[in-house]
């Protein structure tokens, strides 16, 4: 007897959506979170200034027209607290409480061939077993701290973004040191610049940040934006990053330079990142218009920033604008002007130790009250590593991905039958208004489960051959961009001995889409399916 339908892991916008759908289809579900609130991202990552840099119309479900209406965003870009009240609104709204777990890790799940479901056990010394195991773990929720010697020695309270206090953390008059200039490094700079006495940023690798222009939205504009919600969403899941923006359709080397930069400049003052990228078509494939985009953007840099010795350092180089994560901020630049900031180069003078008082590097010394991780995540896998995953035979997730995660449609792994990865690796997650892919593979899955219930199939699996050839198609659109230039977390090099794989899709959400539904339409192709 198998206790449940499906276990969800996780109950981020993912999970909490997975409860949804699965329940909605008459399935039995339980989601289990390792953490005392839901919300994922939203729930951990409570540091200041913690705000979503897509827009909160476009980051939101679109699954229900009802909460679509009843539900008002205060800005276009909404903050951590607000999606946070957002999601603990949806999970009331449709009755989710009952059905998840909080406080309880999910610490391995194991497929049994001979009754064909999974066995997943808990930090609660629990074991429930289910005929569907899927992971809505999060592709950015196993966070990294990096491997500074003498970090222990350090007397003074140290953090990482990902797990900020909930009681918030008070800086004034304290000497801070900060550690990582990504987005979220980017984000919080400024707010702990605001209170503390001194804030040192220890920059390995500059970032090209664009400006947000971040603003309430205001109650007219609301309403009539909400009036053609359903159209704007329709066109959202047939975009190309999840996101409708319109760009000029060309390339940027058949513009005559003055209306490129009228056109740059007038995306900066609008704001956003997306559409300032999506301007032109080639940007993110060809070098040449890359350094165009690029230069453009030092000059922001350069024209923002007092000391010009402080820009040249800001401004980024080395790596294609965009194949890192772009950063999104108001503030971020302007904010090295203030006396109580002092940028440190850690590229040309790195860190050697932290000793009890500070941060010592191969050029100076810095007395610190306190230390700021913005170090990131381990990407796509580390959530899924950090749970004992066995599939057919008994074979590790882990063994069976050491090259390089691996996943058919970047939703179902080859030899693990009747699991699936929400946002997995080979789809287009993090190159995507998240907020939308998640729906789209919830949605899928379950309609998947629904069917083979209805054709009294017991198991299904992805084949080697399928996967194989979706990965191959993932990596070579990848290398068809300028994607894979970057040491990012995208490919992993945040991550010491990480198998250097780029694994995420770039053709775009509508084709994706696309493509999920014709294998569905034709029977699950490429997936073997077993009988009752
Ligand atoms: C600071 C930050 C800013 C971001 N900004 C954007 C943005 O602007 N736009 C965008 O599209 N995306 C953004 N993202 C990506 C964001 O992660 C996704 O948009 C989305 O929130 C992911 O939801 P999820 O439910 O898939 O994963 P998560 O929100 O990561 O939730 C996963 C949950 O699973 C739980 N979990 C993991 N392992 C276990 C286990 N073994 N047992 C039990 N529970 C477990 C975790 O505790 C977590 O609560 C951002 C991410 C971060 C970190």
């Amino acid at each position: 007897m198998v206790d449940l339908d499906v276990v969800v892991v996780g109950a981020g916008f993912s999970g909490i959506y997975a409860v949804h759908a699965f329940r909605s289809a008459g399935l039995t579900v339980k989601a289990f979170e390792a953490g005392d609130g839901i919300g994922g991202t939203w729930f951990w990552n409570s540091y200041p200034g913690a705000r979503c840099d897509v827009e909160s119309k476009d980051y939101s479900y679109a699954f229900s027209p009802e909460l679509e209406q009843e539900w008002s965003w205060s800005e276009r870009y909404p903050a951590q607290p607000e999606i946070l009240r957002y999601l603990s609104h949806v999970a009331g709204k449709f009755g989710l409480w009952p059905h998840i777990q909080l406080n309880t890790r999910v610490t391995g799940a194991s497929w049994d061939a001979a009754t064909a479901s999974w066995a997943v056990t808990t930090s609660d010394g629990a074991t429930v077993t289910a005929r569907y195991f899927v992971s809505a773990a999060g592709c950015l929720s196993e966070f990294q701290v990096p491997d500074l010697p003498g970090l222990d020695s350090f007397e003074g309270p140290w953090y990482h973004t990902a797990r900020w206090p909930k009681d918030g953390v008070d800086f004034a008059g304290k000497r801070v040191g900060l550690v990582g200039t990504g987005s979220t490094g980017i984000q919080v700079a400024p707010e702990i610049a605001a209170v503390a006495d001194h804030l040192y940023v220890f920059q390995r690798t500059a970032n090209f940040a664009v400006p947000n222009r971040n603003r309430p939205w205001e109650e007219a504009e609301e309403r009539a934006f909400k009036s053609r919600y359903r159209e704007y969403r329709a066109e959202a899941r047939e975009s190309f990053l999840g996101v409708p923006i319109t760009g000029t359709g060309r390339p940027v080397l058949s513009e005559p330079p003055d209306d490129v930069q009228r056109l740059f400049t007038e995306r900066w003052r609008a704001g956003g990142g997306m559409p300032f990228l999506g301007a032109y078509t080639d940007v993110l494939v060809s070098q040449e218009a890359n350094d165009v985009v690029a230069e453009f953007m030092r000059d922001r840099i350069r024209e923002t920033v007092d000391d010009p010795a402080v820009a040249e350092l800001l401004c980024p180089r080395g790596y294609p604008v965009g194949s890192k994560r772009l950063c999104q901020s108001d503030d971020y630049y302007a904010m090295f002007n203030r006396p109580n900031v002092s940028l440190v180069d850690i590229r040309s003078t790195p860190v050697e130790s932290v000793y009890p008082g500070g941060v010592k590097t191969s050029a100076d010394s810095y007395e610190l009250d306190s230390l700021v991780f913005a170090t990131g995540f381990d990407a796509l896998t580390g959530a899924l590593f950090a749970m004992d995953i066995r599939g057919a035979g008994g074979v590790p997730l882990r063994s069976a991905w050491a090259a390089g995660a691996q996943a058919y449609l970047g939703v179902a792994a080859a030899g693990f039958p009747n699991m699936f990865i929400i946002t997995g690796p080979g789809s287009p997650s993090v190159f995507s208004n998240m907020v939308l892919s998640i729906e789209q593979h919830v949605e899928w899955v379950r309609d998947c489960v629904v069917w083979l219930r209805s054709r009294g199939h017991a198991t299904i699996e992805a084949t080697a051959a399928a996967q194989a050839e979706w990965m191959e198609h993932v990596s070579e659109v990848a290398n068809s961009t300028l994607f894979p230039r970057a040491d990012s977390w995208y490919v992993g090099a945040n991550i010491p001995g990480k198998p250097r794989v780029f694994t995420s899709y770039l053709a775009g959400c509508g084709p994706y889409r696309a493509r999920c539904d014709a294998v569905a339409a034709a029977g699950y192709e490429g997936f073997a399916l077993g009988g009752p």
